[in-house]
């Protein structure tokens, strides 16, 4: 599991460095949970929920498949177009979802699974680029039946598989050149995660990655990848990496 975490923080950090400037995205390990998903919190940064359960069992081609699908919603700023559709649709809980009216659940469907076919081959364009296979990269994805945010698991790995031929490996070589030391420093950190314990309000932007936790019961049954800020409140947090940031994971994007 360290391991998985481990390379969840690496990816993360690439992926900071390549799209946002290094700008960190913050990493929140979820214990007993499989919900993944992204959000923006209220000081504009982007957040990564990863359930502990649902990587638990991985292959580093899925892994990394799936961290770079929900970079894809978060490059592609599907945060911000999941509010504003949910707004539209007036749409506050997943308990509004199933009140629309069926029309209106299809079309909201249709736009909230359009996102993440749209995640899909943005993600299996990075995982060509890190050496990885797409498509046994999202095998995990088979099991998957559809939800009204999610097409169907053997559909999505369809469309991958029909669009492998016109994938084009994304180019990190830039990114990649600068990166060796940071990764290093990622480890260094990683490695330190089980060892901070601190409340959930001391974190601030300069937190990196914390490892947290679900109530126990009363959690309900959360679709994996749904997480788009409105749940967070519910987060409490058991345990916090915030130790000393190296200064590149400060970095602004200004310039
Ligand atoms: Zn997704």
């Amino acid at each position: 599991m360290a391991n998985h975490s481990l390379e969840v923080l690496k990816l993360s950090v690439l992926f900071d460095n390549h799209f946002f400037n290094g700008v960190p995205t913050q990493v929140h390990f979820i214990q007993n949970s499989t919900m993944v998903g992204t959000w923006i919190d209220e000081q504009g940064a982007a957040n990564l929920s990863i359930g502990l359960d649902r990587i638990k069992f991985m292959n580093s081609d899925q892994l990394v498949f799936l961290i770079a699908h929900e970079y894809g919603h978060l490059v592609l700023k599907h945060p911000d177009k999941t509010i504003e559709i949910q707004q539209q649709y007036g749409i506050v809980s997943t308990f509004d979802e199933f009140m629309l009216s069926p029309d209106m659940k299809r079309d909201y469907s249709r736009l909230m699974r359009e996102m993440e076919l749209q995640a899909d081959l943005f993600g299996a364009q990075l995982v060509l680029g890190l050496g990885h296979d797409p498509v046994s990269g999202a095998s995990f994805l088979l099991g998957e039946t559809k939800s009204i945010q999610h097409p169907e698991g053997t559909l999505r790995v369809a469309k991958i598989k029909a669009g492998e031929q016109s994938l084009v490996a994304e180019d990190f070589s830039g990114t990649f050149n600068n990166l060796a030391m940071q990764l290093s420093d990622a480890e260094v950190l990683a490695a330190l995660v089980p060892s901070y314990t601190q409340p959930i309000d001391s974190i601030d932007s300069t937190v990196k990655a914390a490892v947290e936790s679900w109530p126990a019961s009363g959690a309900g049954s959360y679709a994996g990848d749904t997480l788009y800020g409105f749940e967070v409140s519910v987060l409490l947090t058991i345990a916090v990496l915030a130790c000393a940031m190296p200064r590149w994971w400060r970095k602004t994007s200004v310039g």
